[in-house]
């Protein structure tokens, strides 16, 4: 139901907790964080409000200058915690075994995560998209429709979450406004959309403009933050790095070409 997300250099825990604050008169059945911390995808979940959620962030020390949060209106899958946003995807099987993973997936809230994604929206071809990555050697903990997005972006992984995205997007039907992440690039969050709405905001800090960029189903959810926004159209993609962004659009013979929207003061 809504999202912030954000690239900076000082820890973004308060300020995407204080986005899902003002994203709570949207509804939610439960909500979430994520944090890039200590080399790793670390997140926390609850089905209670987003003060309980804050309070397991700062019990297990949630922190991290790249993360991505949500504020969840199941349409597939109860809400439960499992069913909860962030979702992530370990990758397939077969590379968690050879890379010696699988151990550690139970323990605490850090389950294995090499892509975290968040979702507003729903997909259409969840089902087919679900057993054609399955037979990839994908294995599914949800009920929910979007950790299909999930395991699709990781399978597409080759080092560049910007090319898995785009390859991903072409095969999702329905509505959809996503923010991604990986473990490996530390300083990135992908967003794209289309027939949900997302903001990008930036601000400007020690390195002028862009300093810091961020995302949100809402502008009013940065309202704390800045006042710089970038609204994105439906088939737009947005690259976030510290201290920039690139913005794609993807054009109706499916190539991508890269785009600039203005940046309004709201
Ligand atoms: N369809 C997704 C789910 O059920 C996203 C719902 C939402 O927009 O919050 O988890």
């Amino acid at each position: 139901c809504g999202i912030v997300a954000g690239v900076s250099t000082r820890n973004i825990v308060p300020i995407l907790i204080e986005g899902l604050r003002r994203l709570e008169y949207r509804g939610y059945d439960s909500c979430g964080i994520a944090l890039h911390q200590d080399g790793e995808l670390r997140r926390a979940r609850s089905t209670a409000r987003v003060t309980e959620l804050q309070a397991s962030a700062d019990t297990d020390r949630l922190a991290g200058g790249t993360g991505i949060a949500h504020t969840r209106w199941a349409t597939h899958g109860a809400p439960l915690v499992h069913n909860a946003h962030p979702h992530f995807s370990p990758g397939p099987r077969r590379a968690r075994a050879d890379a010696g993973q699988d151990a550690g997936e139970a323990s605490g809230i850090s389950a294995v995560g090499r892509v975290g994604l968040v979702h507003n929206g729903i997909i259409e071809n969840h089902d087919e998209l679900r057993a054609a990555l399955t037979a990839k050697g994908y294995e599914f903990v949800t009920q929910t429709d979007t950790e299909v997005i999930a395991h699709l972006v990781d399978h597409h992984y080759t080092g560049d979450l910007l090319e898995a995205v785009q390859q991903a997007i072409p095969q999702l039907r329905g509505a959809y406004a996503i923010a991604v992440f990986c473990r490996d690039e530390p300083h990135r969050v992908v967003g794209a959309r289309h027939g949900s709405p997302l903001v990008l905001g930036v601000t400007v800090g020690d390195f002028g403009r862009g300093a810091e960029t961020f995302l949100a189903s809402d502008a009013m959810a940065l309202a704390g933050v800045t006042d710089q926004i970038v609204y994105l159209d439906d088939g737009d993609v947005a690259d976030l790095q510290l201290g920039k962004y690139w913005l794609l659009h993807a054009e109706s013979d499916g190539r991508w070409r890269r785009i600039e929207r203005p940046v309004r003061t709201v």
